[in-house]
């Protein structure tokens, strides 16, 4: 039997696809290349915003209905039965929590259950380490060391779909470190809702213990984590990443807003002076650090002074980039029942705007590295330049050179040309 993975949404959602096809290759099944010959289609689904959520259901439309589909992933845990109401077939339904139960599930489909739904929370951690060749990357490997969130910003489905926290004990974050440094992986990406929420599940050990052991103990060039919440910054993690020097300079810390009046409506539990205190505070005790971020314009009560507020903080935070997008009200959460005030014509003029002066920020930042040589990591050659790699510096900016030099390599690249959203460059070295 053959099986084909989509997946939509976040980091966490790419290692949940990844433990899947894990658990199906160890029962023998294969991955096939393509939707058209796969026996089994797996949507690993994502339903932080309407779009997304609707996106799935159009890309199950194209299936004849000889093919079993199984939805998996957020939209599964917020919809569960509903999904079978839809006009498109599903065969399975599988929550955030559930698809460890793959193997049984694919059984049930096999002894022809149809319309079956596994979506219980479970406050289980449930320990995997999936092969390297299900991993998404043999470059960068994904670490989940929580799940689930407790904080209910009044915008966001996350607790709904993901539960409420649950933490991965620090022996088995380093254990699954470890096998990936013996697999030679360059950089480790730890994934969590909220990963500087960290603790020890039975203990008193902090993120900021987390990071120094995992920075002392495994010999693995560049150690990232995501996603941040501003209200749980510690100072102790400013410590520990000045004194590791392969804790990357770069930390993705969405402010979601540039108004305290706003980021109240938002439930978010700091304020714009607070975030930019943290910023700072980062700063000054590592200079080289950069950041990136996340902002939702047309929250319902946004006036322009508030849209101006988040502007001018992009311009004070110069960030290396910017994820954002309009608000889309989600079921269950408290924002949904607040009337939607900003006309989407405006919403979408404020977008637009914001993504200008990011872009701008970006291209002044870039031109700023004509000249220099950085050191980048080589994560894949390029599909439509023969020669081409692409490569990414410590902060996530995207460099392209051309080069023979192995994929997983770090190279030195003096930088020759700048765009808003990537880097040209010559390499002038290889870092072994
Ligand atoms: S912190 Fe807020 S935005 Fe982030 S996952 Fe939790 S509820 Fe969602």
């Amino acid at each position: 039997m053959t099986f084909f993975i989509k997946t939509f949404g976040c980091q966490m959602n790419v290692n949940d696809s990844e433990k899947i096809r894990h658990l199906l290759e160890s029962k023998g099944l294969e991955l096939s290349g393509n939707e058209a010959t796969a026996d089994i289609i797996i949507i690993n689904s994502c339903a932080v915003r309407e779009k997304p959520q609707e996106k799935i259901f159009s890309y199950i439309g194209q299936f004849s209905t000889a093919k079993k589909i199984i939805v998996a992933g957020c939209v599964a845990q917020v919809e569960k039965g509903n999904i079978f109401r839809k006009k498109v077939k599903v065969d399975y339904v599988v929550g955030t929590h559930q698809f460890y139960r793959i193997g049984e599930i694919i059984d049930e489909i096999r002894r022809g259950a149809t319309t079956g739904a596994a979506t219980a929370f479970s406050r289980q951690w449930q320990e995997l380490v999936p092969n390297p060749s299900a991993r998404s990357s043999r470059v960068t490997g994904y670490i989940s060391i929580m799940e689930g969130c407790n904080n209910f910003c009044s915008y966001c489905i996350v607790p709904f779909t993901r539960g409420r926290e649950k933490y991965r004990p620090l022996a088995a974050i380093l254990r699954e470190a470890e096998i990936l440094a013996k697999q030679n992986y360059q950089e480790i990406v730890l994934l969590g809702q909220n990963v500087n929420h960290w603790h020890e599940p039975s203990g008193s050990l902090t993120f900021a213990d987390m990071l120094r052991s995992l920075a002392r103990q495994i010999q693995i060039p560049w150690i990232r984590f995501i996603t941040s919440y501003p209200g749980y910054h510690d100072r102790e993690l400013l410590d520990v990443m000045a004194k590791n020097r392969n804790i990357a300079r770069h930390i993705h810390f969405p402010a979601q807003s540039g108004s305290s009046r706003i980021l109240k409506k938002m439930q978010r539990t700091y304020s714009r002076s607070h975030y930019v205190q943290i910023i700072e505070d980062f700063r000054r005790a590592i200079p080289e650090m950069k950041f990136s971020s996340d902002f939702i314009v047309g929250f319902p009560g946004e006036s322009s002074h508030d849209f101006n507020l988040t502007m001018s903080l992009l311009e004070r935070m110069q960030y290396e980039s910017v994820f954002s997008f309009i608000y889309s009200p989600r079921p269950h959460t408290s924002a949904a029942a607040m009337a939607v005030t900003v006309p989407a014509a405006i919403a979408k003029e404020r977008l637009l705007a914001l993504q200008k002066l990011q872009a701008d920020i970006q291209l002044q930042n870039n031109r700023q590295l004509i000249g220099q040589t950085i050191r980048v990591l080589i994560v894949g050659r390029h599909g439509k330049k023969p020669g081409d790699v692409i490569a990414r510096s410590e902060s996530y900016r995207v460099v392209n050179f051309s080069s023979q030099t192995p994929v997983g390599t770090f190279a030195m690249v003096k930088i020759t040309a700048a765009g808003s959203h990537s880097l040209r460059g010559e390499q002038v070295d290889m870092v072994v």
